[in-house]
């Protein structure tokens, strides 16, 4: 988010500096897949991908059950796609769609990534980016506070340096572009209970100081409660197992050999049925269909190198390497083929296809569930300036990516497959624009 900010402000004739704590810039972006969904851009087009940002609308909305202001979805999906092909045009990062599968609750492919397929290649990119026009970045550069007068105008922020010297950094706006929560357990006990002792997957730097500064300034948060989970960890090796192996015909079962969810539903809200299973875990079962889509992801391909994909000549081997009851195990295979072929929705809503029954030999992972990142945060108006909870703006304090509350609502079913990036990117550009545009 800050990058992208950074670059519009840039643009808007403002003199950058990006204040990162790390000696190197990563964040959650670098963690993620980097897949950023968007509606209507170049890259779809030349792809012939027919989308709409109606659309779009609808499928964030649907997700998140009406939960998230209409008129904040609808700008955020508007503006992505114009920073997608902003970003292709003016800064020469290539997107492409990925098109050979869907991810739950998208009704197109819009998923856009870059050449690697990766958050790390995306960064980069963006890093490149920012250091040909200049900008200045400054690791090591722990920002502790803001700076703001009686009027709420922000005059800078408190830079605490590895030394443990104080700087004060002047700015005629700040733009918080330090993502949400996730790394505070403190925080994560106090509004995402569930999660409290599950496995956080994201960047531990990620400390919720936006909005404690915004708590503290009286700036209005909202959906706390919001965050992005995954029900596909490698147990215990830590690597990610993508969930397109479930959009495309895999199935989850628990020790006892027993499906428990609709996985069809999402990832995210997966991860909490995952830790509601006994010791935790759960079993991704797919087959060899299935382990060649796998291969296609970096990190699935890493997960196969550790050892964390097992495979199984018959069911009775599952079975018996699983250490499932053999009985139990062929009645799940064998229901899941039942409802394929009678073309009938299974007891969680999930419906099978014919041309992806599962068959021998069989693949196993081992998986838990885990808190990705956090969606709730500070509210923010069309400007991405923080607000009061009177509607009235803070004039040159500005958040974007997952320090400003998302499009997910506050519920981890809320969350629609790319809802991160979406506002990483499209925050930080009307964010830049505007801060930038103040000088
Ligand atoms: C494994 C994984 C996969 C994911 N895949 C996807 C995906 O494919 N698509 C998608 O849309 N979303 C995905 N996400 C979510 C996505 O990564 C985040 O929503 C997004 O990266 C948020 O961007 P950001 O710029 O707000 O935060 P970050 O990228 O985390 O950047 C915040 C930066 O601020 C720095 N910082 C924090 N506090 C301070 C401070 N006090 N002073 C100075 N610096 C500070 C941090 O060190 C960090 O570099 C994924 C997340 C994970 C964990």
């Amino acid at each position: 988010a800050g990058l992208t900010a950074a670059l519009a402000a840039h643009e808007a004739g403002a003199t950058v500096l990006i204040a990162e704590r790390e000696t190197r810039l990563s964040g959650s972006t670098a963690l993620s897949s980097g897949l950023i969904p968007a509606a209507g851009t170049r890259a779809q087009q030349a792809q012939q991908i027919d989308d709409s940002e109606d659309i779009f609308c609808a499928d964030i909305l649907h997700k998140n059950r009406d939960s998230a202001d209409p008129i904040f979805v609808q700008q955020i999906v508007q503006q992505i796609s114009k920073t997608i092909d902003w970003l292709s045009e003016s800064y020469n990062i290539p997107f492409r769609v990925l098109d050979n599968f869907l991810y739950p609750g998208h009704s197109n492919h819009r998923m856009h990534a870059v050449p690697e397929t990766t958050g790390i290649g995306l960064l980069n990119r963006l890093e490149a980016a920012v250091a040909a026009k200049g900008i200045f970045v400054v690791t090591d550069a722990l920002i502790t506070d803001l700076i703001v007068d009686k009027n709420d105008m922000a005059l800078g922020a408190l830079c605490q340096r590895p030394n443990k010297d104080v700087e004060h950094i002047a700015a005629s706006s700040v733009i918080l572009a330090c993502n949400g929560y996730g790394g505070n357990p403190d925080l994560i006990a106090k509004h995402i209970p569930e999660m409290k002792d599950a496995l956080y997957f994201g960047h531990p730097g990620n400390q919720g100081e936006a909005i404690i500064w915004g708590a503290a300034l009286g700036a209005e948060l909202a959906h706390l409660s919001g965050y992005q989970g995954h029900g596909s960890v490698a147990h215990p090796h830590g690597i990610l197992v993508t969930w397109a192996l479930m959009m495309e015909g895999g199935i989850q079962i628990n020790k006892n050999g027993l499906r428990f969810s609709n996985e069809h539903q999402g990832y995210s809200e997966q991860a909490v049925s995952v830790i509601g299973q006994p010791d935790q875990v759960a079993f991704n079962i797919f087959d060899q269909r299935l382990l060649d889509l796998g291969r296609g992801f970096d990190d699935f391909v890493k997960a196969e190198e550790n050892g964390a994909v097992l495979r199984a000549e018959s069911c009775e081997a599952l079975a018996e390497m699983l250490a499932i009851d053999r009985v139990v195990l062929e009645h799940t295979l064998r229901e899941c083929q039942d409802y394929a072929s009678q073309d009938i929705l299974d007891s969680f809503g999930r419906r099978f296809k014919p041309e992806q029954i599962l068959k021998p030999p069989y693949y196993a992972v081992k998986v838990t569930g885990a808190l990705f990142h956090t969606q709730g945060g500070l509210k923010v108006n069309a400007r991405a300036q923080i607000q009061k909870p009177n509607g009235a703006a803070f004039e040159n304090i500005f958040a974007c990516g997952g320090a400003a509350c998302g499009v997910s609502g506050p519920d981890v079913s809320g969350y629609l497959s790319g809802n991160g990036l979406l506002t990483a990117l499209s925050l930080g550009e009307i964010a830049g624009r505007f801060a930038g545009g103040r000088v």
